[in-house]
C-alpha cells in the first residue's frame, strides 16, 4: 500500500537519509526507531509530502506523494499526521477541536463520533474544557483524536506518547493502536520508546547513519540484535565474547569460568539489575535479590 522506493533527501547538500526502501500494508503498524537526529521525523515529513525528494519515489496505492515543487497544497485526504508540535485551537473546547475535523459524512452521527474519539484518548472528563487549560500530555491526546477524526487510511505519528505520563501511557497506547487495527488504518510511528513498539509494531525500521541498518519484526530484532545499538533500544545488555546478552540471559551461579565483581545493584520491580565488572568491562545481570558492592560472583550465559 505505502511504497517507499529508494528515497534520498537532505535539507542542504549533505543527505540526511539515503536509499530508504520499505513497504507498509493496509492496517500495518511500522515503527521507525533510531537515535535523536537519525532522521525519523524527516522520514515522516517526506512521506507526508512536506519536502521534495532528491531521489526515489513514494506511493500510497496508485498516488505518488509529491513535494511542494509539484503539489501546491501539502497533504492528502487519505493521510494524517501528528507532529511533535501539535497545533490546536487554544480557546475552543476539546470536543470542538475534534468536531471541527470530522468528515461531513458524520454530520448526523456527529456527537456520537466525537464521544467515541474522546474515549479512545481517554479525555471524557475534559470534553468541555478549553484546550489552553490542558497539560502537554492532554493536548497531545487531543491532537491524536483529531488526526483520527477524518478516518485516514494512513496515519503518521511522531513520538505520539512522549508528553503523556506513565499512569496513562500504557492504557492509551493499547486503545489507540487497537483502534487503528480495528479500522485497518496503516500507521507509522517514530519513537525512541520501546514500549511504543513491543506488542504493537508489525515491523521495525532502524535508522542509523542515514540508512536503514535493520528491518524486521520486533521479535526478530529483539532475539537477534545484530549491533549493540539495536539491543540498547530494548534493554540493558552485555557484550560477552562478542555476543550480546540481555540481563535476563545471564545467570549468577555458585561456580563457573566467568568471574565478575559487583559494582552496584538497582531495584527494577520484578528483579534487581546487578551492574558488575567483568574483564574490565561493565556487564548487567538480572537477579532476584540485591548484592553488596565488591562481592565476587560467578555467572553463566543462557541463550
Ligand atoms: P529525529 O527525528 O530522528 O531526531 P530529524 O529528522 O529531526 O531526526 O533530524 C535529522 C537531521 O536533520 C538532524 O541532523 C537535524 O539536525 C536535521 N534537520 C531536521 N530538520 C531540519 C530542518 N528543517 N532544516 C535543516 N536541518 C534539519
Ligand atoms: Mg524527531
Amino acid at each position: 500500500m505505502l511504497k517507499v522506493e529508494n528515497i534520498t533527501f537532505g535539507y542542504s547538500k549533505s543527505p540526511v537519509l539515503k536509499n530508504i526502501t520499505f513497504n507498509v500494508d493496509a492496517g500495518e503498524n511500522l515503527a521507525i526507531i533510531g537515535e535523536s537526529g537519525s532522521g525519523k521525523s524527516t522520514l515522516l515529513k517526506l512521506i507526508y509530502g512536506e519536502y521534495d525528494l532528491i531521489g526515489g519515489h513514494i506511493f500510497w496505492k496508485d498516488t505518488e506523494i509529491l513535494g511542494p515543487k509539484f503539489n501546491l497544497v501539502v497533504g492528502y485526504d487519505f493521510m494524517k499526521q501528528v507532529t511533535q508540535e501539535f497545533d490546536l485551537m487554544p480557546v475552543t473546547t476539546v470536543a470542538e477541536n475534534i468536531g471541527k475535523f470530522l468528515s461531513r459524512f458524520y454530520l448526523d452521527k456527529r456527537q456520537e463520533r466525537i464521544e467515541e474519539l474522546i474515549a479512545v484518548v481517554e479525555l471524557e472528563a475534559y470534553s468541555k474544557t478549553k484546550v489552553k487549560y490542558l497539560s502537554g500530555g492532554q493536548k497531545q491526546r487531543v491532537a491524536l483524536a483529531r488526526a483520527l477524526a477524518k478516518e485516514p487510511e494512513i496515519l503518521l505519528l511522531d513520538e505520539p506518547f512522549s508528553h503523556i505520563d506513565n499512569f496513562k501511557k500504557h492504557s492509551l497506547r493499547r486503545k489507540v493502536f487497537n483502534y487503528l487495527k480495528k479500522k485497518n488504518i496503516s500507521c507509522l510511528v517514530a519513537t525512541h520508546d520501546k514500549d511504543d513498539v513491543l506488542g504493537f509494531a508489525d515491523q521495525i525500521l532502524v535508522l542509523h547513519d542515514k540508512r536503514i541498518i535493520e528491518h524486521g519484526s520486533p521479535k526478530e530484532l529483539y532475539d537477534n540484535p545484530k549491533i549493540p545499538l539495536v539491543a540498547s533500544f530494548f534493554e540493558e545488555f552485555s557484550d560477552i565474547d562478542n555476543r550480546l546478552y540481555y540481563a535476563h540471559q545471564i545467570q549468577i551461579v555458585k561456580n563457573s569460568n566467568y568471574m565478575a565483581r559487583v559494582k552496584q545493584s538497582y531495584f527494577k520491580g520484578r528483579s534487581w539489575l546487578i551492574e558488575a565488572e567483568y574483564k574490565e568491562q561493565t556487564i548487567y545481570i538480572a537477579h532476584h535479590e540485591n548484592i553488596a558492592p565488591s562481592t565476587k560472583i560467578f555467572f553463566e550465559t543462557i541463550k
